[in-house]
């Protein structure tokens, strides 16, 4: 069997780090399994929905590399769930109902009151031909359900294990609404069956809709998927994402906080599975260690310290070809290897290399507390060229004429020739600084 995965978001705001889980889990699957990975845009909804967002999305997914093999949006599809609601319509399964809102709200809180379960009283299959015909004729639209059989839908996960919802713990869901428009839980069954989905991976907030989702299948004449639902992403610190969606946008990660993307698939591939938390060399690596056995059924935290480590992680491994084309996009021109070599094993984002590049390509206002000191360690810089023994050698020589030594010795050199006191290396970083501005620094004028 050649598999097929897919991930529907829908274009009514940006992707978020549960949303971009459930993508990369279905991407890893398909290359794990030489299967495709499918993009479908569930934007039925047209109020909801932008074009805007749907190009957030298709960027964000790119940028992780979660690039796709087939695309399908649903708004191109509606006059195939309207074939499809034809066919349930004539197999029975599908029954106009005429309740409002309203009526429905109170048939709820009344079963609620008599505790009983909130499940449709299938009040409408009880309507007579004609009584339908009437309702229609007095201008009524009847929205469309779903008669689910009377067995009890059980299937086989990959995460969760045996699933089972006994017969009537589920409402027969709307399929179409009064205004014609189809429900996810609808269009999203037509879809996966008419492109042949083998596996619908995804969050396990939607357990309860694949219930009825596989009642729907079967009466469509459709193969029924595998299903895996995978645990919710949680904020370390216990609280839902949900309460922070606006905060956690893989384009707000990636913009703003500066996170590879390699990084973030490294965290949310590997959280909340047996596989320790590391940052892989590549996407290809966590492809072929994914493992469904490997996931837990307890919620995979979502952990911004965690990720920063990964992100330096990513980025102290990261080669000067890959390095310089998004150097050059921070606005770092003329950039080499030297000055990627230096500063590297210090980033933590990328983005810091830039103040890096400020301290070795522009002027600076020195930091000096002891003047005497810093112009007489001028005097002793050795002529040009320099390497990464030039550090030393010099440093020898200053620590010879001044007996400082340690931090006395280090600290006043580093704050006048970078005004910080960390950072990269000295002896790679003064070479990249060069012997006038050393000097100029040392001596404390801005340079
Ligand atoms: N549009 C649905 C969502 O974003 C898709 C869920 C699914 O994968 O079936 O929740």
């Amino acid at each position: 069997m050649s598999v097929l995965v897919r991930i529907a978001p829908s274009p009514t705001g940006l992707l978020h780090v549960g949303n971009i889980r459930t993508a990369l889990m279905n991407w890893l699957f398909a290359r794990r399994t030489g299967g495709k990975f499918m993009l479908r845009l569930d934007d039925t909804d047209r109020e909801r929905s932008q074009q805007s967002y749907a190009d957030a999305i298709e960027r964000d997914l790119k940028w992780m590399g979660l690039t796709w093999d087939l695309f399908a949006r649903q708004s191109d599809r509606f006059s195939r769930y309207a074939e499809a609601l034809e066919d349930l319509k004539k197999k029975g399964r599908a029954y106009p109902c005429f309740e409002t809102q309203e009526e429905l709200a109170l048939k709820r809180r009344s079963q609620l009151g008599r505790g009983l379960p909130p499940v449709y009283d299938r009040a409408a299959l009880k309507l007579s031909p004609d009584e339908i015909t009437t309702k229609q004729k007095s201008g009524l639209k009847p929205h469309w359900r779903f008669r689910l059989s009377d067995e009890k839908v059980s299937w086989s996960d990959h995460v969760q294990g045996n699933k089972e919802f006994p017969a009537g713990s589920l409402s027969d869901p709307v399929l179409v609404r009064e205004d014609g428009m189809p429900l996810y839980t609808f269009s999203s069954v037509v879809d996966d069956a008419d492109f042949a989905v083998t596996h619908v991976i995804r969050g396990e907030d939607h357990v309860a809709n694949t219930a009825v989702q596989v009642e729907i299948w079967k009466a469509l004449g459709a193969p029924v998927p595998h299903f895996a639902h995978l645990p919710l992403v949680i904020l370390a610190s216990g609280e839902e994402l949900s309460k922070r969606l606006g905060s956690m946008s893989v384009a707000g990660l990636r913009d703003e906080m500066g996170v590879e993307a390699l990084a973030l698939a490294s965290l949310l591939a590997r959280s909340g599975t047996s596989d320790a938390i590391e940052a892989a060399e590549n996407m290809q690596e966590l492809a072929e260690r994914f493992d469904f056995k490997k996931i837990g059924r307890a919620p995979p935290k979502f952990d911004e310290h965690e990720l920063l480590r990964l992100n330096a992680r990513v980025l102290h491994r990261m080669g000067f070809a890959e390095a310089k084309p998004r150097l050059e996009a921070l606005g770092l021109k003329n950039v080499d290897e030297k000055f990627w070599g230096a500063v590297r094993p210090n980033l933590h984002r990328l983005n810091e290399a830039k103040d890096w590049w400020h301290i070795t390509e522009e002027k600076i206002s020195p930091q000096i507390e002891d003047s005497a000191f810093t112009a007489q360690a001028a005097g002793l810089l050795p002529p040009e060229p320099w390497d990464q023994t030039t550090w030393q050698a010099w440093t020898e020589k200053v620590k010879a004429a001044t007996a400082r030594k340690g931090k006395e010795l280090f600290m006043p050199l580093r704050l006048a020739l970078t005004a910080r006191h960390d950072g990269p290396e000295m002896k790679t970083l003064l070479p990249l600084i060069g012997f006038s501005r050393a000097r100029a620094r040392l001596c404390g004028d801005a340079a």
